[in-house]
């Protein structure tokens, strides 16, 4: 049996895969290895022919076959339909065995979204649980927990025939990964709580759980359109703003697991108190609070109970609504700017309510970047796809990421 430590088994591989295929040491991690980049590139080519992964993988035939004929018996694989060639035989094609589910739970101060979503990243169906939001009661936080599991359970029930792999926990906190104890969260309660030990007694089952911004990169990584590149960030924009870093192929977990949390770099210190107890904190400029607190400043009269009323109203032309939006992504796009001069990404993906106003934010956060870049080459800034699907997705990630590689620990 081969041992891989938590850190290597958090190892995303993104770069080609003949360089990585040199870089790996052991036969075991090169097989492993091998078998994440097949089971990425069917994901994107599918239905493929087993030819066409070793030429789009770089892999010698034998070694995709041997792989191929693992994951066909572990299920996770289907041999599919009959190709057609101009001439010679008929290769079979494969794809995904879209029976693998994940139940995915992403968890906000005041509400929780959960979906059933399979291994190709499709959400099959979904629920928003609220609840009040628990801010310093143990007993709030449980029965938010009894409620997500009762929403679960039902979800599950609703999908006889899919072959659930396990619960992808994401959160807005950090979360140790050796303990799984929430390590920071200053918008959301749920660090009051051992979140990771109760929600998997009352789901009766083993959970995985991440920080949201890591999840989408995780996410990326399975489902995402930029699978090749090595460096990217994850700006999740909510109550806060955390980030998930790949830096080099890597995803960057700093000391503690707690790299990440740039929305509490000091923006300015004449600014508002930050849940962290600092004063003046990026996020506390960027982040969606802001943007609520731009648009009572202009409209002390106004009643506006949430950040998707505010969106609403921007979208419906209110002038002082989109100038809340705008202030809100001056200071986002200057934060960017700094994420972007020490850390060199080539694609930045912003997850967020607030991608729903693209059209108006885009512009403005690439003008910056490009404006004070002082290289030729500026990242790419992309809306993750569908909205709050993304944390979805990440979560349903988390799961698929891990489930594969305990499985190549018990061979
Ligand atoms: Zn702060």
């Amino acid at each position: 049996m081969t041992v891989f430590s938590s850190r290597q088994t958090e190892k995303l591989v993104t770069d080609k895969p003949t360089r990585l295929h040199r870089s790996v040491a052991s036969s075991e991690t090169a097989r492993e290895i091998n078998r994440d980049i097949l089971l990425q590139t069917i994901h994107r080519h599918q239905p493929v022919s087993r030819a066409d992964l070793a030429r789009l993988t770089g892999l010698r035939a034998s070694t995709v076959s041997v792989i191929i004929g693992h994951l066909i018996e572990q299920g996770w694989v289907l041999p599919g339909s009959l190709g057609h060639l101009p001439r010679g035989r008929r290769p079979t094609f494969v794809a995904l065995n879209d029976k693998h589910v994940s139940l995915a739970i992403d968890l906000r101060p005041d509400h929780a979204n959960l979906a059933v979503v399979d291994i190709n990243g499709k959400i099959l169906s979904r629920n928003t649980i609220p609840f009040s939001a628990p801010k310093g009661s143990r007993t709030e936080a449980r029965k938010a927990i009894v409620k997500i599991a009762r929403s679960a359970r039902s979800l599950r029930a609703a999908s006889r025939g899919r072959i659930f792999q396990g619960v992808g926990v994401s959160v807005s906190g950090r979360v140790d990964q050796t303990t799984h104890r929430m390590l920071f969260s200053a918008n959301a309660p749920w660090a009051q709580i051992d979140l990771h030990k109760e929600l998997s007694a009352v789901l009766q089952t083993p959970i995985e759980m991440e920080n949201a911004a890591n999840a989408c990169l995780f996410a990326e990584r399975w489902f995402g359109g930029f699978g090749d590149a090595s460096n990217m960030i994850a700006i999740s924009v909510s109550e806060g703003i955390g980030a998930g870093l790949l830096v080099d192929g890597r995803l960057l977990r700093g000391r503690d697991d707690m790299a990440g949390e740039f929305g509490h770099m000091p923006y300015d210190d004449r600014g508002p108190a930050c849940g962290c107890g600092n004063t003046g904190c990026w996020e506390t400029f960027a982040s969606n609070r802001a943007g609520l607190r731009y648009y009572r400043e202009l409209v002390p009269e106004s009643r506006l109970a949430s950040f998707q009323e505010l969106l609403d109203r921007a979208a419906a032309g209110e002038i002082q609504a989109l100038r809340a939006i705008d202030k809100m992504t001056a200071a986002l796009a200057r934060g960017l700017t700094m994420l972007s001069a020490g850390l060199a990404p080539e694609v930045i993906i912003i997850v967020g309510d607030c991608t729903a106003l693209w059209s108006r934010i885009c512009p403005v956060l690439e003008s910056q970047l490009i404006a004070k870049s002082f290289t030729a080459h500026t990242p790419r800034v992309v809306p993750a796809l569908e909205g709050d699907a993304a944390r979805l997705r990440g979560a349903a990630a988390l799961v698929l990421h891990k489930v594969l590689f305990r499985r190549a620990e018990l061979e």
